[in-house]
């Protein structure tokens, strides 16, 4: 099908969408920052061809359904709506029309060691009430603190997050003095616990920095901005499931043209000299689909072949380690790049067991926290002595308190999370199933009576599936961690620099892992196409 240009482009857009169709762009992996780069360059009139080694498209946003109960086993919580509004505005549709996002109240309800209970609300007038209530001299500390951090979003969001730090002049205006003004020499644990005396508020706001799989312990201050972005913005639940996002990525990249090749492996991208520079040639991958489903298709009639794929732009959405370290040839990679994704931090990977229960909490609300006892023990757990923590921090999304159908009547579907090492060792886990009994005995200490009696699905996804399944670099969930001054430089940028036409979306990749700096990574590689691939 032909692409359909967005009715809202101008008309010098419109003749540049006009060059673009001699162009072939293959995109690396169908996670959300492959599917959504797809749709903003067939938008834009390229011809895209996305190659994905699962049979399912989605990436790390999947779902799972056994015995009546569904399940999110990625994402369970939007921030940032207004890049969602953005992306399908760009793509000629109206975010209305395919996706409800809805606020869930409370936003998050936080169990504390001692049994105390927190619930925090969209209502600013609500959760002041509760911080009257559980942490009274920190009131006020409150109501400033969320003026500060955004500010904090305002001094930085321009700054970093919306420049694609692609060349020197997206760098004028950052010098030392604007470090000192974000906080970036102190960690987001010194920050908090200056401006906050209770500990519940303390602990409340450092659960932030876990967003993006850093340590509140290590990261700069300026990872504060995270929760401005839930709580002066808002947290936001797709209703239906968080993984509609991606069957509305799958059916608007089809609109747009896009074709499909799951079950293919790219396994190098091919460069060539031309001049002075290095050029893409295409794709070298495995395609082993037994059948295409009725709405993939592909272009092969050999389907168990080794192909290749011409094209003059790829867009890689494998983790950065694969595509510098596995995908391109040791002459293609510069030594900072090779430099940069050996030597980068990892994120936290995760531990999340699904479990389907015969029975509902009244306790539990749609998101829900189980603080541990020792939060700074938890992280050098995770972080220094790499094992998973004896006493985790216990996330339980609970979708069906706002979607019913999401378990049989009188049940509910839980989505638990502890965060767990990145792999030392690309292996599976020894405890994998006794570290799944030490969450659930957690539970029911803290109050989940009974669970184990009343589980009838339960299905494991260790740091080593995220590994195997999408190729995460060490089983990472969100890419590179910023337990770091210079991480937010060191991680790897949109584009590579000595081979043109080489572009990168994803979670691993500038700006940083999670739904809306995905997004914005695609939206990256859309500003740098058009800034350096124009058509002569
Ligand atoms: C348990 C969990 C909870 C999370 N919670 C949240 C949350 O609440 N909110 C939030 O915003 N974010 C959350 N995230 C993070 C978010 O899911 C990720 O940042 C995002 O989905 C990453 O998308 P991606 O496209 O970069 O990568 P991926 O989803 O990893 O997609 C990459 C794709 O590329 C494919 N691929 C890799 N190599 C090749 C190759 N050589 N050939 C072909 N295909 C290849 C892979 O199979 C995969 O499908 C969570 C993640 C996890 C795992």
């Amino acid at each position: 099908m032909d692409s359909q240009p967005s009715p809202t482009k101008s008309a010098d857009i419109q003749n540049s969408i006009h060059a673009n169709k001699n162009l072939r762009v293959g995109v690396i992996g169908g996670g959300i920052g492959g599917l959504m780069s797809a749709c903003l360059l067939a938008s834009d009139g390229y011809q895209v061809h996305l190659f994905e080694k699962n049979s399912e498209l989605g990436g790390k946003m999947g779902e799972f359904n056994d015995k009546g109960f569904r399940f999110d086993t990625g994402p369970s919580l939007l921030t940032m709506p207004f890049l969602l509004e953005k992306f399908f505005h760009s793509c000629g549709r109206s975010i209305e029309d395919v996706l409800e996002l809805v606020p869930v109240e409370p936003i998050c309800r936080y169990n504390y060691p001692d049994g105390t209970q927190f619930d925090c609300y969209e209502n600013d007038a609500q959760t002041l009430k509760e911080i009257d209530r559980i942490a009274p001299q920190d009131y006020s500390a409150y109501q400033h603190f969320l003026t500060y951090i955004s500010k904090l979003y305002h001094k930085t969001a321009d700054a970093f997050l919306y420049n694609p730090l692609d060349s020197l002049s997206d760098l004028k205006g950052l010098n030392i003095r604007s470090f000192f003004a974000i906080d970036a020499f102190q960690s987001v644990s010194s920050v908090i616990d200056k401006k906050f005396e209770s500990e519940y508020l303390r602990l409340f706001f450092k659960r932030f920095t876990t967003y993006n799989g850093s340590s509140p312990y290590q990261a700069p201050g300026t990872l504060n901005v995270i929760p401005h972005v839930e709580l002066n913005i808002g947290g936001f639940y797709i209703k239906g499931g968080m993984r509609r996002l991606v069957d509305q990525l799958i059916e608007l990249a089809t609109q747009l043209g896009v074709v499909f090749h799951t079950h293919s492996d790219v396994h190098k991208i091919v460069t060539e000299k031309y001049g002075s520079k290095r050029i893409i040639r295409g794709l070298e991958l495995t395609n082993s689909n037994p059948k295409p489903s009725h709405h993939l298709s592909t272009d092969s009639k050999d389907q168990t072949n080794s192909l290749t794929f011409d094209c003059d732009i790829v867009v890689s959405n494998s983790d950065a380690y694969e595509t510098y370290q596995k995908l391109l040839e040791r002459k293609d990679q510069s030594f900072f790049n090779h430099l940069q994704t050996v030597k980068s931090e990892p994120s936290c990977s995760g531990f999340v067991l699904l479990l389907g229960l015969n029975r509902t909490y009244p306790q539990l609300k749609h998101h829900n926290i189980y603080f541990s006892s020792d939060y700074e023990d938890e992280f050098t757990d995770i972080f220094q002595n790499k094992v998973l923590p004896k006493d985790p921090t216990i996330y339980i999304a609970n979708t069906s308190y706002t979607d019913l159908e999401h378990a049989p009547a009188n049940s509910s579907n839980l989505f638990i999370l502890v965060n767990a090492p990145y792999l030392t060792k690309e292996q599976e886990l020894k405890e994998k199933d006794s570290y799944a009994e030490t969450v659930i005995n957690q539970l029911e200490l803290k109050g989940l009576t009974d669970l184990r009696k009343h589980i009838v699905v339960q299905e494991v996804r260790s740091p080593y599936y995220f590994y195997e399944q999408y190729r995460s670099n060490k089983g990472s969930i969100y890419g590179s961690s910023s337990n770091g001054l210079l991480s937010a430089f060191l991680r790897p940028r949109n584009r590579t620099k000595g081979i043109n036409g080489l572009y990168h979306t994803g979670g691993s990749v500038h700006p940083g892992g999670g739904i809306p700096l995905v997004l914005q990574s695609a939206f990256n590689v859309q500003q740098l196409i058009h800034r350096h691939h124009k058509q002569s």
